[in-house]
């Protein structure tokens, strides 16, 4: 049986309160996790402090993005460990961990130590009062200790995306990933040992969020900045810690996204981007897609399609022969996933496909598995509408025009990405400027350049990650204006 450790200082920390980590497929135990207290958190927080003091904070950065890239290099090294780690955590299907999780995981390292060694500074020569001369130039500092907070939706890749700036910034971390995945982050711990990533740089301390070590680390004093992944009420709760002190936030919080397809679509790409919009990691992608807009003329044409594709999609175990679909990642997600999925019958939807458990064999009938589900009929204001699900599920409504459409996917608290589906250019760029979002697809979904800004407008959060705009949160910059 596994035993799930926290990392601080680089060495590993036992507490003795453990809670248990359990595979969604079948829901077998997959081991025990050492839950921090205040103690391991001051603990963890002390150690980053010390880095920054010590050989971490005074490495160049040539010597820092040689590190990270052996990071990266040990990732890739131990490919399969990660891989099969992060599947048992999560029960995706192995063709999606393999391709997205864990080489984006790699990935975040190598394409954050590049930019920080390439990164242009400002300056400006200016003329002063007394007629001489000055220049005023930027230097990035770290920001200090930064607390990294994650889901369990994409565990590392997520995680990475925050660590990999900080640390290519000069930061040290102190991480907390969610309870359900605490696999990956404790294996990257070893991977940064590895590496020679000096003890106190890379810290992980397990637990849950109110009065754990969530709670703890967004709390505590001594953490100069917090980047987190989640919820947004969560992100709420993060945000009135972070004003004790006036620290910093970085928040990815949750969406509502809407799909909307053109008549003058290619159909084809349409329904198979929707399709994936929708179902991918079992619909727990906050990019996701749980609003479809379709025009009128090819509605009905639409949902058929729509469907087919969702009754086509096979559920099973990670390395199942053609599994395309996994679990929920827990059966306490399960169970909300279905209370909506009730409230749409409830609120008198059409059920189009799905809408319950789906049989699966006897192996893996205690897995927390949903049927792909869509539904059409429903009014705008239902709750299956306005809320975030993170199921495999969606609502397929028609509109009319233009304007419409911008109206009725607007038309949410939410504001992280959007996917568009259109042959007409001049459409496409109008509802690219149009939509309140973060991200706005065109004829795509989910494709990302690791260089652009990424967050979310309106209550799916605050600040941009992503290439220079990473910078913004992980450094202080600070203006030297030298009189000549
Ligand atoms: P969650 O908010 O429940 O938990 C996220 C993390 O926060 C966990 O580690 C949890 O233990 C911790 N936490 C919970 N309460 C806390 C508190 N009071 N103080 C400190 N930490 C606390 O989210 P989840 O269920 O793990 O993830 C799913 C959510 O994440 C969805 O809403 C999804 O949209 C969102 N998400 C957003 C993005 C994005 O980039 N915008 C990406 C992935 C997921």
């Amino acid at each position: 049986m596994k035993q799930f450790r926290n990392f601080i200082n680089g060495e590993w920390v036992g507490t003795g309160r453990t809670f248990e980590d359990r595979n969604p497929i079948d829901n077998s135990l997959i081991g025990h996790v050492h839950e921090a207290g205040q103690a391991e958190v001051d603990a963890a927080v002390a150690a980053a402090r010390r880095a920054l003091q010590g050989e971490w904070g005074r490495m160049t950065v040539a010597r820092r993005v040689e590190l990270l890239h052996a990071v990266a290099d040990g990732i890739n090294r131990r490919f399969d460990e990660f891989l099969q780690a992060e599947i048992a955590d999560t029960g995706k299907p192995l063709s999606l961990a393999s391709h997205v999780d864990i080489p984006r995981g790699a990935a975040n390292f190598k394409v954050f130590a590049d930019l920080i060694r390439n990164v242009p500074a400002e300056s400006f020569a200016m003329a002063t009062p007394d007629g001489g001369e000055a220049i005023n130039y930027a230097v990035r500092s770290p920001r200090g200790v930064i607390g990294v907070v994650c889901p369990w939706n994409l565990p590392l890749l997520l995680m990475t995306w925050k660590v990999g700036p900080a640390l290519a910034c000069g930061n040290t971390v102190v991480v907390k990933p969610s309870e359900e995945t605490p696999a990956t982050a404790t294996l990257l711990g070893e991977v940064m040992n590895e590496a020679g990533v000096p003890p106190g740089v890379y810290n992980v301390v397990h637990g849950f969020g109110p009065d754990s070590a969530g709670a703890f680390l967004t709390a505590h004093p001594d953490v100069n900045g917090i980047t987190f992944t989640g919820e947004t009420r969560t992100g709420e709760a993060i945000m009135k810690a972070a004003a004790n002190g006036v620290r910093p936030v970085s928040l990815e919080l949750g969406g509502k996204n809407a799909g909307i397809v053109f008549a003058d679509a290619d159909f084809d790409k349409a329904v198979a981007g929707i399709a994936r919009a929708a179902f991918e990691n079992s619909g727990q992608v906050c990019l996701g897609t749980e609003r479809v807009y379709v025009q009128r003329p090819i509605f009905e044409r639409f949902v058929a399609a729509l469907k087919a594709k969702a009754e086509g999609l096979r559920l099973g175990s990670p390395d199942g022969d053609g599994v395309n679909m996994g679990p929920l990642v827990s059966l306490e997600h399960q169970a909300k996933v279905l209370s909506y999925y009730r409230k749409a019958a409830d609120a008198g939807a059409t059920v189009v496909t799905g809408g319950g458990v789906p049989e699966m064999p006897e192996a893996l009938a205690e897995g927390a598995w949903v049927q792909p589900t869509i539904w059409t009929g429903l009014p705008e204001d239902s709750a299956v509408i306005r809320e975030e699900i993170f199921g495999p599920c969606c609502h397929i409504a028609p509109f009319d025009t233009e304007e419409e459409a911008i109206r009725l996917a607007n038309d949410t608290p939410y504001g992280l990405a959007a996917t568009v589906w259109t042959s007409d250019l001049g459409a496409a760029h109008r509802m690219g400027s149009a939509l309140e979002v973060g991200i706005c697809w065109i004829n795509a979904w989910f494709l990302r350049d690791l260089r652009t800004a990424f967050g979310g407008a309106k209550q799916s959060g605050i600040g941009r990650e992503g290439g220079v705009h990473s910078l913004e949160f992980y450094t202080e910059l600070r203006n030297v204006c030298v009189k000549l």
